[in-house]
């Protein structure tokens, strides 16, 4: 179970993810008081492995997609901090509709996060890192009401994704970790660049930018 945490700096760690299961990647982050989860994955092993960390919990969900929250109820913890999107499954702890900074330690920047790929999603920039959850990347939708047999292409809201990249810019961070992605750790600045490279995409006819791939 070791091998599945890699850190970043003493006090700011992550477990990795797992494609099957599907369990999103969970940051690890030790504050004065308490520790701090940034996603709580899916997986038994994963739920095995929060419950036997030290110390008081606070966990941070991304946005409310499974594979990154199913865990939250079987954490004990003091806090849980989260979008209004996510809220409404979890029904419990706080929502976090405006950035907010608390000190434990190292300062915790919680900000929401406009996002193509799930409503509501929040961001945590601690030191160095921006945990992201899955928030850069694209979803998918059926672009035509009218025709049954078009499949789901993989699109960005452009609007959002405007509204994204503006937030992402102002951040301090120098790297942003994106769940996963077998790399993890990226330079923000390249994300931003590949992010503005998509937005300059966009058509006047569509409010959509079909990509390639996922993510
Ligand atoms: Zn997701």
């Amino acid at each position: 179970m070791e091998s599945q945490i890699f850190s970043l700096t003493d006090r700011i760690s992550y477990w990795k993810a797992t494609e099957n299961p599907l369990s999103a990647d969970i940051g690890i982050l030790k504050g004065a008081r308490n520790t701090w989860l940034f996603d709580v994955g899916s997986s038994e092993e994963a739920a095995v492995f929060l419950q036997s960390l030290p110390g008081e919990k606070i966990l941070v969900l991304s946005h409310f997609h499974p594979d990154h929250i199913t865990n939250w109820s079987r954490i004990p913890h003091r806090e849980l901090y989260q979008g209004a999107n996510t809220y409404g499954y979890t029904k419990s702890g706080t929502i976090i509709d405006k950035e907010q900074t608390i000190e434990d330690g190292l300062s915790f920047h919680l900000v929401p996060l406009p996002s193509s790929h799930a409503k509501g999603s929040l961001l945590l920039e601690v030191e160095d890192y921006v945990f992201l959850g899955d928030a850069t990347y694209c979803t998918r939708k059926k672009l035509s009401a009218v025709s049954m047999e078009q499949p789901f292409l993989p699109v960005y809201n452009a609007q959002l994704l405007k509204e994204e990249i503006e937030v992402l810019k102002k951040l301090r961070a120098r790297y942003v970790l994106l769940s996963h992605d077998e790399a993890f750790c990226h330079e923000r600045k390249e994300v931003v660049e590949e992010l503005e490279q998509i937005y300059s995409r966009r058509r006047k006819d569509t409010p959509y930018i079909v990509v390639e791939e996922e993510g």
